[in-house]
């Protein structure tokens, strides 16, 4: 299988290259070069297979043979090794709960996977790879947790001090070994700037072998179709595909969806759930892309203004806005609506969702209410407990700690204090 860059039909490479790369040098995404097709044999008898018999095989016409199927077949068993309940919330809603792996999101199913296949191609280095990421909280901790202990890689977070929550900087600071944190006396955006520079810079890749993780990277991307099959395993309506609610900010989970429904999953329809930062809505309502400056939200994973992914969604429906509009529709959920949200479904339906989780759950329920007769599920894209500050006020009570969390809690923290200026990080990092 290969990928090219969408900046550049020409530029291609294989899985390897393109988990190694992340992004291309044109600044395109790396895109599958054919996508694949399964069985209708398979997909009608999902549930006689394993989540690991179905995940080997979604995956394996992406890895091609750059991973040997044994191994493959550890990294998935790996990879999707905890539950992933569809609950039912309502007569007509159902939340795909994503929030059960070991930093309750579900990032860790991205990580997870490109962790282990980045382990294994180290195997051919005389260098370990190092992996450099920028974290606003969520994806530091699912990245730390995914590489702690994989042989061959080393991997230096850098966050922003004090802007993350106590619970996202144990989760990224207290696991030494191969992972480093580095708390920068800045924003997300220095991290960002810090990394950036890093990448380019001559000094650094004669010293080591660089490598990024962000969610563009192909690796993190098409595992995260898994969890969409799944839920067809337990979806209990056989002869009537469901409508799928995806909270979305760099639209990478939603783009995993189209793919699996590309695929052959079945799926009536899709909806892009976004908060006040809604540019992909508005594109599918007025057929202009016009990015914008991200604005801060309750549901601040999904607070972007120029979502990477948005360029897989064209590229996936050949650039036809009829397509693209016939898959997928928008909405956009404000904070006032989310906050409501939370406590109805708490309230009414004995249901506790994260702001993410509901702002997707609204979008469902408004599409349904608009179309009737049908049923649909949302994802629910991270524990309530890692947005606490904005669930507990809402529904008056605390949010009980999952195990994953108080085992944290005693943790030390270690990590390196840095100025925001690159001069002090390459010092550090050429020590
Ligand atoms: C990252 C994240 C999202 C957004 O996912 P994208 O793939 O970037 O659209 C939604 N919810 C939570 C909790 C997240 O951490």
């Amino acid at each position: 299988m290969l990928y090219y860059s969408t900046n550049n039909r020409q530029a291609t490479t294989d899985f390897r290259g393109a988990t190694i790369e992340g992004q291309p040098a044109d600044k395109g995404l790396y895109f599958p070069a054919h996508l694949s097709k399964l069985a209708p044999s398979f997909i009608d008898r999902l549930q006689d297979y394993s989540r690991a018999e179905v995940a080997l095989e979604v995956i394996r016409p992406y890895t091609g043979d750059c991973l040997p199927e044994d191994v493959l077949k550890r990294i998935v068993a790996e990879t999707v090794d905890f539950d992933f309940p569809l609950v039912p919330v309502t007569d007509t809603v159902f939340s795909l709960e994503l929030y059960h792996g070991p930093t309750l999101a579900f990032k860790d199913v991205g990580a997870r996977f490109m962790s282990r296949c980045l382990g294994y191609f180290a195997r051919g280095e005389d260098r370990p790879y190092t992996v450099l990421v920028a974290t606003s909280g969520d994806t530091g901790g699912a990245v730390a947790n995914a590489f702690a202990g994989i042989e061959g890689v080393s991997v230096i977070i850098l966050y922003p001090s004090g802007k993350v929550s106590h619970v996202q900087e144990l989760q990224l600071t207290t696991f030494g070994g191969n992972i480093s944190a580095v708390e920068v006396d800045g924003s997300f955006d220095d991290c960002q700037r810090l990394v950036k520079q890093a990448f380019t810079d001559r000094d650094l890749a004669e010293r080591y072998l660089l490598t990024s993780a962000n969610s563009i990277n192909v690796a993190r991307w098409l595992p995260q179709q898994f969890y969409y099959f799944f839920a067809a395993q337990q979806w209990p309506y056989k002869d009537e595909p469901p409508v799928v609610s995806v909270p979305s900010g760099n639209f990478g989970n939603l783009c995993a969806g189209l793919l699996a429904a590309n695929a052959g999953l079945p799926v009536r329809h899709f909806l892009a759930a976004c908060n006040a930062n809604d540019v992909v809505p508005r594109y599918l309502a007025s057929g202009l892309y016009a990015p914008a400056q991200a604005v801060a939200t309750l549901s601040n994973a999904m607070d972007v203004g120029d979502p990477s992914n948005f360029v897989r969604i064209l590229e996936l429906f050949g650039h036809d806005p009829v397509l693209i509009r016939a898959a997928l529709s928008g909405c956009r959920i404000d904070d006032e609506t989310t906050k409501k949200v939370v406590a109805d479904l708490y309230n009414e339906n004995n249901y506790l969702a994260d702001p993410h989780g509901a702002v997707a759950y609204e979008a469902l329920r408004q599409y349904l209410t608009a179309h009737e007769g049908g049923r649909g599920y949302f994802l629910e894209t991270a524990h309530p407990v890692k947005f606490f500050d904005a669930v507990e006020p809402v529904i008056g009570t605390a949010v009980p700690l999952p195990d994953a969390i108080k085992a944290l809690l005693g943790k030390e923290k270690k990590a390196t204090p840095l100025a925001a200026d690159y001069a002090s990080f390459k010092d550090w990092l050429l020590r």
